[in-house]
């Protein structure tokens, strides 16, 4: 039997490599349904390429361009992300690959966990805004969720080694982004094209904004929390620059199991897709004669301020890290527009996460709130940030 898969969000970083796993391995996986927001042209085509029963569009406004080009093959168009969350919701799907961009995965997400699929993880502001009722949805429903992430990849591909053994800490590599280097003074002036330019991992523009504040690792701490059921305290970051040591388990005896390999999102996604299987795929793979040294180094919180308030807004608890992340979200599409200096964005963060609403044991009605106020508050802050 073929795995169905439902990829929401096909057409972004991770979309198009999901596909690419599949690709490899067309007697094993079969796409159901492909979801993106706005690329149309290239949704046509890998609705064409894969034979895909559905596609949905969820910028309304885009329907058309598609559906009238769909229309005499036999593949249903639909639109609106509450499709989105319906088809992936489907009898006819197994798998859901959340790759959508920010706190609009969350509601997809849910309704395939409802429906106890298998969740294959990329979207973190799922688990960030609200970890605690989407976990005990995953629970209630018995939906696993699989990291898609690379570093909660490698620490669950280490955990296999556990066998029942208790976790002492976490070590979640971090390559320190395109500014590791940079003074505090040479960062304040960056612009979005410096930020833009990561030197390891070729990603969306949210995330390598997020990797150059490195509230991208903040949001992968809390994330860790959450699947790992790991207390923040013990969940280490440590730059590692090379990004070939993806994440490390430390357990009692001080033994550590470290994932490595070349910096490629494919194997995650597809680890995450075949697991418990591991199959073939044709990346680049480790020269150990040629890789020369790994380093390691303490993280910069002072120059790095996004990666504290993430610890910050985690042991707050409560609807924190849902104001943080909607926060971010409005920061960051500020900065790509050229409106905001880099550090208005932790600026921004910071105000927020002091006037949020606290809600200790959020719903996820209280986290849509939340996400609105704080959106709101971060919009008024970038008007008085702009330059
Ligand atoms: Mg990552």
């Amino acid at each position: 039997m073929k795995r169905r898969i439902a990829i929401l969000g096909s057409t972004g970083s991770i979309g198009t490599q999901t596909l690419d796993v599949v690709r490899q391995h067309p007697d094993l996986f079969e796409v159901e349904t492909i979801v993106a927001n706005n690329s149309t042209d290239v949704l046509i085509a890998q609705a064409r390429e894969f034979r895909v029963g559905n596609v949905v569009v969820c910028n309304k406004d885009r329907y058309r361009e598609v559906a009238d080009v769909m229309q005499p093959e036999d593949i249903k168009v639909w639109a609106g992300i509450e499709s989105a969350g319906a088809l992936a919701a489907a009898s006819n799907v197994d798998i859901v690959v959340a790759a959508m961009v920010g706190f609009s995965g969350l509601r997809p997400v849910v309704e395939a966990i409802r429906a106890g699929k298998i969740i294959a993880l990329a979207n973190k502001e799922t688990l960030v805004a609200a970890g605690a009722p989407v976990m005990a949805l995953s629970r209630q429903h018995q939906a696993p969720i699989l990291p898609v992430d690379s570093e909660h990849s490698a620490i669950f591909q280490c955990l296999l080694a556990a066998q029942g053994n208790a976790v002492a800490r976490l070590h979640l590599t971090a390559s320190g982004g395109p500014f590791r280097c940079w003074s505090r003074e040479k960062i304040a002036a960056a612009t979005a094209a410096d930020a833009l330019k990561h030197p390891n991992w070729n990603m969306g523009a949210k995330i390598t904004i997020d990797s150059a504040t490195m509230v991208n690792k903040g949001f992968e701490v809390i994330e860790a929390k959450w699947l790992f059921d790991m207390e923040p305290d013990r969940i280490n970051v440590v730059v590692h620059p090379e990004s070939v040591v993806h994440s490390m388990v430390e357990f009692e005896d001080g033994a550590v199991i470290a994932q490595l390999g070349c910096p490629d999102m494919r194997q995650p996604i597809q680890f995450a897709l075949s697991f418990p299987d591991r199959l073939t795929l044709n990346n680049k793979k480790l020269d150990f004669a040629t890789l020369g040294s790994l380093s390691f180094e303490a993280p910069d919180m002072e120059r790095f301020p996004g990666l504290r308030l993430a610890y910050e807004a985690i042991g707050h608890g409560g609807n924190v890290p849902c104001a943080m992340n909607a926060a971010d979200e409005v920061a960051v599409a500020a900065f790509l527009r050229g409106e905001i200096g880099f550090y208005d964005i932790p600026s921004i963060i910071s105000d927020c996460i002091a006037g949020v609403n606290f809600v200790a044991d959020p719903s996820l009605d209280d986290i849509f709130d939340t996400d609105a106020e704080a959106k709101a508050r971060a919009s008024e802050l970038v008007r008085k940030h702009s330059r």
